[in-house]
């Protein structure tokens, strides 16, 4: 059961081979025994997930089930859940239990899962190693001397060590792939618009996504239909029609067309991870792929440009927790000293602070067009590269992270060793484009390596596709560690 896909959980239910609430329990004993060590959760309610899990088994027993009706799902502490403690893994939220569900939350209730919990996550999703926690760290349980990623690293903890079938996760600079990646799982991060972020916590609004983590594309598939829709309550959320995302999980892959950035497959990327990309990639020429050399030249410029927008939007949003109102008239620096002063008593951790001022000073007078406006710039450039690239090609394909998980502390003092964790990444993010990370190996210490697919606007389906595929004939994917 714990290794089983949705699909096989789904059919187990159908058939009334397992309750709802006997699926419910196994991954509530497997959280007793294992978060201790790998603190994945920072919230567990076994009676409220046990009370979701019977309305889902009289809901099947009514003949009314979906395909995730009755699935346990493990969602990151970023999505407001009512009557949940929603802490956005920050002290600021410690006391937060949120009156009103996520948009993201009320799709999954509509279809049926039932909520296991709440993850944990570095603090308002900054951070690429879960480190900034209040919450403390989250153990890779392929090694527990390892970062699982981040931010949604304790999303990706709970499906690695199998605590949950699945979990959402949210990515605005790679926080669901680069997890995704170093624990050994697949993970998406759709079109933005795509998913609703109403009721999900800000960081950066302009790139902040949520998405689907498991083991599998075929299983984020199913996830993603349930997630994904039209919400009139943020109005960046796209009026499309609705998709099953499974469709053409089947289609084969003669002819595909996977473009290969060469400023991706420069300096910068370890060996162990460059091995396991090249041979992912000879797979996919088995199956009938093509590659081809694509060229994305102001991607170098991607982690400087994402580091004056995403800490410029991150700061006009946070100023909700201090009344701290500023922003395009920022105040001075003495303002600034006072502002950093009031966040530090109310409980922000460190890189917040960072981020917070980093985005004051970004959008302040005299700075605004030498760094906000360029950073602005840049984003529209490297979106036209990406445009270019989809001239060419179907997909494209890097590694997710230019190394495998790293040890705790091993990037925490050198803030842009760890923000080069997103290098393949953020530019995605920045020009709205789906991404998606799937284990192709394993690396240094016998780490997860993950792969990198990037599609255009909207191609979702493919992406699943094109992961699933090559799902069919490797395994990386049901390997589990052995915790
Ligand atoms: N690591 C990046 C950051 O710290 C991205 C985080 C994310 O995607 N939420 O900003």
């Amino acid at each position: 059961m714990l290794n089983s896909s949705l699909k096989q959980l789904s059919a187990a239910l159908a058939v009334k081979k397992i309750s709802s609430v006997e699926l419910t329990g196994l991954f509530l004993d497997r959280i007793e025994a294992l978060n201790p060590a790998i603190n994945a959760f920072i919230t567990v309610d076994r009676e409220k997930s046990l009370g979701e899990a019977r309305v889902a088994d009289a809901r099947i027993a009514a003949g009314n089930a979906g395909p995730l009706t009755g699935i346990p799902v493990a969602h990151k502490d970023i999505f407001c859940a009512e009557g949940w403690l929603t802490t956005c893994g920050s002290k600021m939220l410690s006391n937060f239990v949120s009156p009103y569900d996520a948009h993201v939350i009320a799709r999954f209730k509509a279809a049926g899962t039932v909520t296991l919990g709440k993850t944990n996550m570095d603090e308002f999703a900054m951070g690429s190693s879960n480190e900034t926690s209040y919450y403390g760290p989250v153990k890779n349980p392929w090694d527990i001397g390892r970062v699982p990623g981040g931010s949604s690293g304790g999303a990706a903890a709970c499906i690695a060590a199998r605590m949950a079938p699945a979990a959402t996760g949210t990515d605005t600079g790679g926080s669901i792939r680069q997890p995704a990646a170093l624990c050994g799982l697949t993970g998406l991060k759709p079109t933005y618009g795509v998913v609703s972020r109403y009721g999900m916590i800000a960081f950066a609004s302009s790139l902040d996504q949520g998405g689907p983590m498991a083991k599998s594309a075929e299983d984020c598939a199913l996830l993603l239909s349930a997630m994904a829709g039209f919400d009139a309550r943020d109005s960046t959320s796209l009026e499309r029609p609705a998709e099953d995302y499974s469709r053409s999980l089947d289609a084969p892959l003669a002819g595909l067309k996977i473009g290969l950035p060469k400023e991706f497959f420069g300096e910068g990327m370890d060996a162990d991870v460059r091995a396991a990309v090249e041979e992912a990639l000879a797979q996919y020429r088995k199956l009938g792929a093509v590659t081809v050399e694509v060229s994305l030249p102001n991607s170098r410029l991607s982690v400087p440009a994402y580091y004056v927008l995403a800490p410029a939007e991150a700061s006009s949003n946070l100023s909700r927790f201090d009344g701290v109102r500023y922003g395009y008239r920022a105040p001075e620096y003495g303002d600034l000293k006072d502002m950093y002063q009031k966040s530090r008593a109310q409980g922000f951790g460190s890189e917040v602070k960072r981020r917070i001022l980093i985005g004051a000073y970004v959008l302040s007078h005299g700075y605004y067009d030498a760094y906000y406006l360029q950073a602005q710039r840049l984003r529209r450039l490297i979106a036209q590269d990406f445009e270019a690239a989809f001239q060419v090609c179907d997909v494209i394909m890097s590694p997710t992270s230019p190394s495998v998980a790293f040890a705790f502390g091993a990037k925490s003092a050198d803030p842009v060793q760890m923000y080069l964790s997103d290098i393949y990444t953020i530019s995605t993010n920045l020009a709205g484009l789906p991404g998606m990370s799937l284990p192709c190996g394993f690396g240094a210490g016998n780490m997860p390596v993950g792969l990198q697919l990037i599609g255009n606007y909207f191609d979702e389906a493919r992406m699943l596709n094109v992961a699933h595929q090559y799902q069919q004939v490797t395994d990386w994917h049901l390997r589990m560690p052995a915790v």
